[in-house]
């Protein structure tokens, strides 16, 4: 264990992204030939290496480029049951539809908690191996008060970033009574899971619930303390993003389907719009439009989805990939939107840089520079981990 008065010096870093533009250069904060310290869980400095203050122990980065450690603001971890089927299906050509989600719900029920919680463990392992420090998950494949709340209780023994997802699909049980089900979300359900949760979320698109039914459900979290978070415009054109504004969610997440009053309503708020291509890729739909919303002057966040049904990837650095290559970013943009962007997204100034103060989260890269992220897709590049300071990878 690291003790607070030990600090760890990294030096010999080829190319340091801090996403402090008062540190170095560009909006990444870029500095050549750079050093950072770190004591305790916290960074303690970061800057040129021949400027660096002398340290307890040192590590030798050899040239090579260090990031932030990856900000996976949505995922669904927190599952049981295999999807392979759908996805093989769905690529020999069946549409995706929301209902594919009631296949983990029931895994998932019949699950114990053991179950769920050696899952949940093994993909945040896979995850952290990539280089993710911070990660979100969700409820709602429970679906149930006891389900739903267990799931939260797992997760937040993992993470502080837990989001009650009461409201993912009406399940089975409520088909011929939503309403009644909103009722639930709403009542006894919201009333077991927010001791549990930070967040609140609703999927609002055709097939699970509407606008009216996305505001009741996140007001009445609101009222419990919880703050909220859309799946909004993914599958279709749709009320969740000016939903999202009106209620100020810290975001609508997916954004596939944008009018262009609902860039201008992002651009003039402080929700991040989070762009998650795994889910399209996974679906082989339409790209969201990442240049769009940048040149508007949105906050913009990349993240996995990570789910079992429509992305079943834990990977940042492929999602990356997939946003330079394939949604107008460029290789800075998406690296900052995977860092800050989905710090941004969670409402938090202590991760997603490397700067004095935040917490000591950070990702050596087997490269010369963070673009290596794009430019060598699906190559294991992350060498080394640290979170909170300790060396994880
Ligand atoms: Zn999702």
């Amino acid at each position: 264990m690291t003790t607070a008065a030990d600090t760890l010096l990294i030096t010999n870093i080829g190319s340091l992204v801090t996403n402090d533009p008062t540190v170095g250069e560009g909006p990444l904060g870029l500095v050549r030939d750079a050093a950072v310290v770190i004591e305790g869980e916290r960074i303690a400095w970061a800057g040129p290496a021949t400027a660096a203050p002398a340290a307890d122990t040192a590590y030798d980065a050899d040239g090579r480029a260090v990031i932030p450690g990856f900000v996976d603001s949505h995922s669904h971890l927190v599952f049981a049951g295999d999807r392979t089927e759908e996805f093989n299906a769905r690529m020999s050509g069946r549409p995706y539809s929301a209902g594919g989600i009631r296949t983990t719900v029931a895994a998932t029920r019949a699950a114990t908690d053991a179950e769920l919680e050696a899952n949940l463990t093994r993909y945040l392992r896979e995850a952290l191996r990539q280089g993710t420090t911070t990660f979100e998950t969700k409820s709602g494949y429970g679906l149930t008060v006891e389900d739903e709340a267990r799931a939260l209780r797992i997760a937040s023994a993992h993470t502080d970033e837990v989001t009650y997802l009461g409201a993912h699909i009406v399940p089975p049980d409520y088909a011929d009574d939503p309403a009644a089900y909103v009722a639930l979300v709403t009542g006894d359900m919201l009333d077991a899971c927010a001791p549990h949760a930070r967040w609140i979320d609703v999927f609002c698109e055709k097939g699970a619930f509407d606008g009216d039914q996305a505001r009741t459900i996140l007001t009445a979290g609101k009222a419990k303390g919880l703050h909220p978070r859309i799946h909004a415009n993914q599958l279709s054109y749709g009320p969740g993003v000016q939903l999202a504004v009106e209620l100020d969610a810290a975001s609508a997440d997916h954004c596939t389907h944008l009018t262009d009053e609902d860039v201008d309503a992002l651009a003039n708020s402080s929700t991040v719009a989070t762009l998650l291509p795994g889910a399209e890729f996974s679906t082989r739909a339409e790209w969201p439009n990442a240049r769009r919303l940048l040149d508007a002057g949105a906050t913009v966040a990349l993240s996995t989805d990570c789910n079992p049904g429509s992305s079943f990837t834990s990977s940042v650095p492929f999602c990356i990939a997939l946003a330079v290559r394939d949604m107008g970013m460029t290789p800075d943009e998406a690296l900052w939107s995977a860092t800050a962007g989905g710090a941004a997204a969670l409402r938090r100034t202590d991760i997603g840089r490397i700067t004095r103060g935040a917490y000591a989260d950070l990702a050596l890269l087997d490269a010369p520079s963070h673009v290596h992220l794009a430019y060598r897709p699906g190559v294991p590049l992350v060498s080394a981990v640290w979170r909170r300071g300790l060396r994880e990878v």
